[in-house]
């Protein structure tokens, strides 16, 4: 069922049986169940008829080859069975002469979310959310103290205090500036040459999303929003953000950078916009297809 527009890392098919983790010893027993496993943040990956995919292993071997249950997070079901994650920690690569020996190789999922098929890298996804989220919250928040997990790994306890701590996820805005048949794009030193993106930043507390993309508009590029709109959102597990992806009405054209944030902005009518995101334009390259940001440019290129 799409509700809007799906971005790559959205549209995990698993259903997450959210109400009913704290009890779900029996998904943990089940012979069926089946893991992904990640080391360092990367699914493990196997070739399949030339093409990548997940290696599920079944998941009491999973168990068993990388720390217990413990490690285990409950990602949902598919049809019946239980799938879960199951985090290989240490700094050695457990595929390459580890326990993991034979049974495919980690890769990045900046990298796997452009092969891999859209409902794989979004289990990825979430798997790599979860993870990071805990190795972040092994000590309470609250007094310092070890915490165990609950609720097949969906919560953290806290052994002295009894805070709970649950998985988090960081709202960021990012957004697409517009003026009748131009929009703003900006570029960050890192990149790769020539590559110009929509802006972005954190949503801080106390802000809405729509006063957040305001504020970061006028500090990273000078511009005075007048109407904010949603387009669609993005889970972004580097490492746990969500993306809430904005068109910004400006009301001029003046820009003043915050060269602390960008290296240069451009101005772009629609019609370069597309041979940007057509891979046409002779200097400007658009983002890479896996990036709402590039989401948002072609839908607001489709717009005129
Ligand atoms: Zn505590």
């Amino acid at each position: 069922m799409a509700l809007g527009f799906t971005n790559t890392f959205a549209g995990n098919p698993l259903d997450r049986r959210s109400e009913a983790r704290g009890d779900g010893a029996a998904w943990t027993a089940d012979p069926a169940a089946l893991a992904l496993v990640l080391w360092q943040g990367q699914p493990l990956i196997e070739e399949v008829e030339g093409a990548p995919r997940i290696a599920y292993l079944a998941a009491a071997r999973a168990f068993e080859l990388c720390a217990g249950v413990e490690h285990s997070l409950f990602m949902g079901l598919w049809n019946a069975t239980p799938v879960f994650a199951v985090e290989h920690e240490g700094a050695s690569d457990p595929s390459a002469g580890g326990p993991l020996e034979g049974l495919g190789a980690f890769y990045g999922l900046r990298d796997l979310a452009a092969v891999l098929p859209g409902v794989e890298t979004a289990i990825c996804g979430a798997a790599k959310a979860l993870v990071e989220w805990r190795a972040r919250h092994r000590f309470c928040g609250t007094c310092g103290t070890a915490t165990t997990a609950a609720d097949l790994g969906w919560k953290r306890i806290c052994t002295a205090c009894g805070a709970q701590h649950f998985p988090r996820t960081d709202p960021v805005t990012i957004m697409l500036p517009v003026r009748g048949d131009m929009c703003l794009l900006g570029r960050q030193k890192s990149w790769p040459r020539g590559r110009f993106s929509a802006l972005a930043g954190f949503i801080e507390p106390g802000e809405s999303v729509e006063e957040a993309c305001a504020r970061e508009l006028k500090e990273e590029a000078g511009l005075t929003a007048i109407t904010v709109r949603y387009h669609s959102s993005q889970p972004w597990p580097f490492p746990t953000n969500l993306m809430m992806g904005l068109i910004a009405e400006v009301n001029d054209d003046q820009v003043a950078p915050s060269t602390d944030e960008l290296e240069a902005v451009i101005w772009v009518s629609r019609a370069e916009l597309r041979q940007m995101l057509a891979g046409e334009h002779p200097d400007y390259g658009a983002p890479s297809p896996i990036a709402i940001a590039r989401t948002l440019m072609e839908a607001w290129a489709a717009e005129g």
